[in-house]
């Protein structure tokens, strides 16, 4: 997608529901689309798909310009949110439809659709009718029909948000080692960040109709480019204190309303940086405990302990109240945290984030 722009209203200027898209996914890659409700998700797979056309910009498959392409001549397999099956066929004529479509011969579209069944398993369903189907066959049967045709591309447009939680883990893994197995290139839409993280080998990030960040998923996670990013993504998430750069007699510093903190020598930023506004931010998983004479320790307040099973997610705020909001951290089991503890409380120096408060990480 090259510089794609679309407004609903057709107007370039005001409105844009996708600002001025430019993405590139390689041959044979899974790539999420993943962004809060609103972002331009859906719009843009609309557009991949050719069910929308954009207000500017191009779209190639390869070297192919698509703009002006028919949606049933763009080689794309898809699969809606509500699977989209015929109500009145059988399993057998849903996968067919779309080789019949083509006026592939009946034999030979039903041969396919056997093995579409087979790969998904659902070939013993074959004669049943779409109602007579549990959730998660019906979305086997929505694949399998996408990918009847063998495409080029699969479009995904929130394919799990109709399973339970435990039967979409399951979908998910199936979803991803059929993608390998038969290398068609896949685009998924979703809001579910774990979904997005786990499945993909990219993830673009949408925020407004712009793309925010797109990268594998541990880059993105280690080293979200700006606030918007260090924010959406991260459960629980990522701490963000608002601050101050500040240099004083060699010392840098990040001066919060709670807190001053010292940056270590290896984090240093540019001096040209300093009186700028920034978020400190650190994953809850970043933080460890320290001792009172730790020059670096901050003295917090535990306010709240969560048990979630696997530790404890501390809740602390600061114990003079000048600090707003709490900051989050986690610990294991068997650590000895009570409410109303002063704790002192530290960052791992290679992990913690500065952003400027308006637009980009600085380091
Ligand atoms: P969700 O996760 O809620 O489905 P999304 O990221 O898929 O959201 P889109 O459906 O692409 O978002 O919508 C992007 C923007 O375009 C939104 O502001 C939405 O209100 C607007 N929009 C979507 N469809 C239309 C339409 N048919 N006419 C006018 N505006 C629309």
């Amino acid at each position: 997608m090259r510089n794609i722009v679309k407004s609903y209203d057709g107007k370039k200027e005001s409105g844009r529901a996708v600002d001025g898209l430019d993405l590139e996914i390689p041959k044979g890659e899974f790539v999420a689309l993943l962004g809060p409700s609103g972002c331009g998700k859906t719009t843009t797979l609309m557009m991949l798909a050719g069910l929308l056309k954009p207000t500017s910009g191009e779209i190639f498959f390869g070297d192919r310009m698509v703009n002006h392409v028919e949606p049933k001549d763009r080689n794309i397999g898809m699969v809606f949110q509500s699977y989209a099956l015929y109500p009145h066929l059988t399993v057998r004529d849903n996968i067919a439809f779309p080789l019949r479509e083509r006026k592939i011969p009946k034999a030979q579209a039903y041969e396919r659709a056997k093995e579409m069944g087979r790969i998904l398993q659902i070939d013993h369903l074959l004669d049943r009718k779409p109602s007579q189907l549990s959730g998660g066959q019906q979305q086997r049967v929505a694949m399998a029909r996408a990918l009847a045709k063998d495409p080029e591309i699969l479009l995904l447009d929130e394919p799990m948000s109709n399973l339970d939680a435990r039967l979409k883990l399951d979908v998910r893994d199936e979803i991803r080692k059929l993608q390998r197995q038969l290398g068609v290139t896949t685009i998924i839409v979703t809001h579910d960040q774990e979904e997005a993280l786990a499945i993909s080998d990219r993830v673009a990030i949408l925020n407004g109709g712009k793309i925010q960040q797109y990268a594998p998923p541990e880059e993105l996670f280690n080293h979200p480019v700006n606030l918007f990013v260090a924010s959406f993504l991260g459960n629980p998430p990522m701490n963000l204190i608002a601050g101050k750069i500040e240099q004083r007699d060699g010392v840098q510093m990040i001066v919060t309303q709670g807190f001053s903190y010292t940056l270590p020598e290896t984090r240093k930023l540019d001096v040209k940086h300093s009186g700028k506004q920034v978020h400190l931010g650190v994953r809850p998983h970043d933080i460890t405990l320290t001792h009172a004479a730790d020059k670096l320790g901050i003295p917090m307040k535990v306010d709240l302990i969560e048990h979630l099973g696997s530790g404890k997610l501390v809740k602390v705020v600061d114990p003079g109240n000048k600090l707003e909001g709490m900051i989050r951290f986690l610990v294991d089991n068997e650590s000895d945290v009570h409410s109303g503890d002063i704790v002192h409380i530290r960052f791992r120096d290679d992990k913690f984030h500065v952003f400027d408060s308006t637009e980009n990480g600085l380091n």
